[in-house]
């Protein structure tokens, strides 16, 4: 069996602006060479993400930096505006994911999963799952309409590979610049790496693509799982 993306419109559904990078751009760029339409949907701001030498108007350059990563794939980027650490699974912010989904019309979602370590992340996790399926009730009013059935969901693998079973691989071994390019992009969070109480993020995320590559026996790969819920599932 061969994965194939044409005909899909893939939408990353993440908490922080350098996210899709860490557990998902080499199935975005492996997507985009198949001929799907890409986006990148960031609930938070990144407002947080301070160094020990703190950075003035920090949410405005990591938009920036946001900007020119997605530029790479020329993906669509969504963005939610919520400051870090307030993202919830509450009705606001699902109307505003849901209005996003019908905007994009995406036919896979990928988002973090529900067993994620960071609480933006299981945030993001819990609207996400939400809103793919309430962009197709008719009766969850937004100014677009609604779409005529709930896109796919994938989960993604977890920071490190904690507490996450994989349930199946992407082969990305081709993507590994696009995915590093794209990281490297958010230079307000590579400067962290030299920070005692934070991981190298190039590092982490190198280390982790090769050692999902070695479970999948090729030389890079992410993790994904399928949410199998009522409708969600495809036959093949
Ligand atoms: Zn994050």
């Amino acid at each position: 069996m061969k994965l194939d993306f044409r005909a899909e419109r893939v939408l990353a559904v993440v908490a922080h602006p350098d996210d899709a990078e860490l557990f998902c751009a080499g199935t975005l760029a492996r997507a985009k060479k198949d001929g799907a339409t890409i986006g990148i949907c960031v609930l938070c701001q990144g407002d947080k993400g301070q160094s020990t030498e703190p950075v003035k108007n920090l949410a405005r350059i990591r938009r920036d930096e946001m900007a020119a990563s997605a530029e790479s794939l020329s993906a669509e980027l969504f963005l939610g505006g919520e400051a870090d650490g307030t993202l919830a699974d509450t009705p606001a912010q699902r109307l505003k994911l849901v209005e996003i989904f019908r905007r994009f019309k995406p036919s896979l979602v990928l988002a973090h999963s529900p067993e994620d370590y960071h609480p933006d992340h299981r945030a993001a996790s819990q609207l996400a799952e939400a809103a793919s399926w309430f962009c197709a009730s008719r009766g969850h009013r937004t100014k677009s309409p609604a779409l005529k059935s709930p896109p796919a969901l994938w989960w993604m693998d977890t920071m490190s590979m904690h507490g996450f079973t994989p349930g199946f691989y992407v082969d990305v071994s081709e993507f590994v610049n696009v995915k590093t390019q794209m990281l490297a992009c958010h230079q307000s969070q590579l400067r962290r790496g030299k920070d005692a109480d934070f991981s190298p993020l190039a590092e982490l995320m190198r280390v982790q693509f090769r050692a999902r590559g070695l479970q999948a026996r090729v030389e890079a790969a992410e993790a994904f799982r399928a949410h199998l819920a009522f409708k969600r599932a495809r036959a093949w």
